[in-house]
């Protein structure tokens, strides 16, 4: 018999005959340890396959990535035959593992919901209970055709007749059988934790003249305390739900009327936002940045010359006056050049360091816009700083530093990555790109900083640093980006006198920190589960009075902490004290502060912070102290 040669990655390699299935090879350990697929030579196979051929083996465990997705894609299988068995006449169409789960398009005469995923789950642990194995058939596409015709499933026949391969494999379960690549687990007892999360409307090929299907979400975990801390995750993201926080917290809306991903900020998310700003303003000023302000549209010519008429035009809003075609920008950075063109730049004029808290606006597909996170109108706090090629480095650690400051205030660790030039499709010299990337990469070695690098993923005009912040889901969020540009100097025509004397081309850095103001204020809102810092809080302190006797020492109070500049709210109504206390609560102030007989009699006041913990009595003036050191950052009184 003809033997292949199996090498293992540990350097093992065995003799064996052809044609033996992979779990033929299966090393002797424990149950839970055993391999559920492998790779053949990087290629994904079932340890039911036989063995054509020698190669590279390597084993893929369960909770490995792979061994989730093969575990999700065969528990798609076993929701499919869960609900062709409860819902007769149902068809089968796709299944696979996406994203933290897989789904299942079904085409059904109802609508699907989440009352029936109970009785379906149930199905399903029926089929996991009877551990049926699951068994690969490779037959001619006449064979496979010739099958799901006679089971009545044209979606499938309609597949095959697509496939351009003599054969395609089955598998099959008990009485199911699907058309699948594989890999699959050997047997349905292998399911260990499942669940059923949602349900959609889904065309069939996602093609809106088509049918539209039912597709039931769910997600499967090698563990049953890996589900129930995922799905744990999952309730708290919807808790935490930027959106739904922003209507409780009365922060923003966005209105049809108005226009989709166009952002109404509402009093209390004006304020927030406008304390980011101040923030910002003065961390910027702090760091040698110049503020500046250019239009909000600009003359259609400008954008022709600056490539965004060409490579970004669908995606900006345009208008026409007395004849005169404008662009509204979708970006910050032509002002800016008109700003440093503006007059002769010396070399000892460099750096230059343009900061702007730039409302922009880009057409995103509506498909898309997703409440703050993803919008049509948006700030950003831009910046471009214009500097000598031998600056950048230092200019480049000079923003690593502000990021890290930044963070730290916010608490959010981050990690960064580096983006070389694509190998494709690109401006600037070799040397512009080698020194660039060399700039980026120099000053994140030199401030200690580790990184990724996302090799030929750079923009089309230079390299980039892009920086992911990870919230307290520990969901990762792009915010800052460093970007170097050789190209927007080079089409303005931008220049410094140097020390020869003579006209050279200024390097151009385009950076933000926080990003767009509309996301991040999205990301801080989940973040803090909508319970801001108090330096960030729009109302800080609430006072509630237990009856109307009370009302005039409470005014006094509310008048004092106005006047030192704390933003407080009063809830003098004659209302029940705990209903007062609710509300307050679901507002997530800082600090509730009760006034009731004892505190008028004594000229105190006892405040409660949200996090439950009652303070001893004192007196205004070290309340107002106590807030205001609360609200300092970077050592600066803020409020
Ligand atoms: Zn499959
Ligand atoms: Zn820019």
């Amino acid at each position: 018999m003809e033997q292949i040669e199996i090498r293992f990655p540990d350097g093992t390699v065995l003799l064996h005959p052809k044609g033996i299935p992979l779990r033929g090879l299966l090393p002797e350990k424990g149950e839970d340890d055993q391999p559920v697929a492998a790779r053949l030579d990087g290629q994904m196979l079932d340890l039911q396959t036989p063995l054509e051929r020698g190669g590279l083996v390597e084993w893929i465990g369960l909770s490995s990535e792979s061994g989730v997705e093969v575990l999700r894609h065969s528990t798609s299988h076993v929701m499919a035959q869960a609900v062709q068995s409860l819902y007769p006449g149902v068809k089968v169409t796709i299944g696979p593992a996406v994203r933290e789960g897989f789904y299942y398009d079904f085409d059904v005469d109802r609508a699907f919901s989440p009352e029936d995923f109970p009785r379906i789950e149930d199905k399903m642990k029926e089929i996991v209970d009877r551990n049926l194995p699951v068994v690969r058939r490779v037959v001619s596409r006449e064979e496979a055709i010739r099958i799901f015709r006679e089971r009545g499933e044209p979606y499938k026949v309609e597949l095959i007749e697509d496939l351009p391969d003599p054969q395609v494999s089955l598998y099959e379960q008990g009485d199911f059988i699907d058309l699948c690549r594989g890999p699959h687990l050997s047997s349905t007892g292998r399911i260990k934790a499942f669940k059923l999360t949602s349900v959609a409307g889904a065309y069939w090929r996602g093609d809106e003249r088509n049918k539209m299907l039912q597709r039931i979400y769910g997600t499967a975990f090698p563990t049953a305390e890996a589900l129930e801390k995922h799905l744990f995750l999952l309730e708290e993201a919807r808790r935490r739900d930027h959106r739904k926080l922003g209507r409780e917290l009365d922060l923003f809306s966005i209105n049809e009327e108005a226009g989709a991903g166009l952002v109404l900020y509402h009093p209390k998310g004006a304020l927030l936002r406008t304390l980011l700003e101040d923030f910002e303003k003065r961390e910027h000023l702090k760091r040698g940045y110049q503020i500046v302000i250019g239009p909000q549209i600009l003359k259609l010519d400008l954008w022709k010359r600056s490539g965004h008429y060409e490579n970004y035009r669908d995606k900006m809003y345009f208008t026409e006056v007395e004849g005169q075609g404008y662009g509204i920008k979708p970006m910050n950075c032509l002002a800016h050049m008109l700003i440093y063109k503006s007059k002769i730049r010396s070399y000892r004029d460099l750096p230059l360091r343009y900061f702007e808290l730039g409302t922009v606006h880009r057409h995103e597909k509506s498909g898309e816009l997703h409440g703050l996170l993803r919008v049509r109108g948006f700030t950003q706090d831009d910046a471009h700083i214009l500097c000598t090629p031998d600056q950048l480095n230092a200019e480049i650690k000079g923003i690593l530093d502000f990021v890290a400051d930044v963070m730290k205030i916010f608490d959010f660790p981050y990690t960064l990555e580096i983006s070389t030039r694509p190998e494709q499709g690109t401006i600037g010299s070799d040397e512009d790109w080698d020194r660039a990337t060399h700039a980026l990469r120099s000053a994140l070695e030199e401030s200690k900083l580790p990184y990724q690098i996302n090799k030929g993923e750079g923009a089309f005009y230079g390299p980039k640093i892009d920086v992911k912040l990870q919230d307290a889901l520990k969901r990762e969020w792009q915010c800052a980006t460093i970007q170097v540009d050789f190209a927007m100097p080079e089409r303005f025509e931008l220049s410094y006198i140097g020390a020869d004397g003579e006209k050279h081309r200024p390097v151009m850095v385009h950076r933000v920190i926080l990003g767009a103001m509309e996301r991040f204020i999205g990301v801080l809102t989940e973040h803090f589960a909508g319970a801001f810092p108090t330096w960030l809080a729009p109302v800080q302190v609430i006072l509630l009075t237990v009856t109307d006797p009370q009302i005039p020492y409470a005014e006094k109070v509310y008048r004092r902490l106005v006047e030192a500049g704390i933003r407080v709210e009063k809830d003098f109504r004659n209302e029940k004290l705990g209903l007062k206390i609710r509300e307050a609560e679901m507002q997530k102030i800082p600090y509730m502060v009760v006034i009731g007989d004892r505190e008028v009699q004594k000229e105190l006041i006892s405040p409660r912070a949200r996090t439950g913990k009652a303070q001893a009595a004192m007196g205004i003036e070290e309340f107002v102290q106590n807030i205001k050191e609360e609200s300092s950052i970077g050592g600066e009184s803020y409020r």
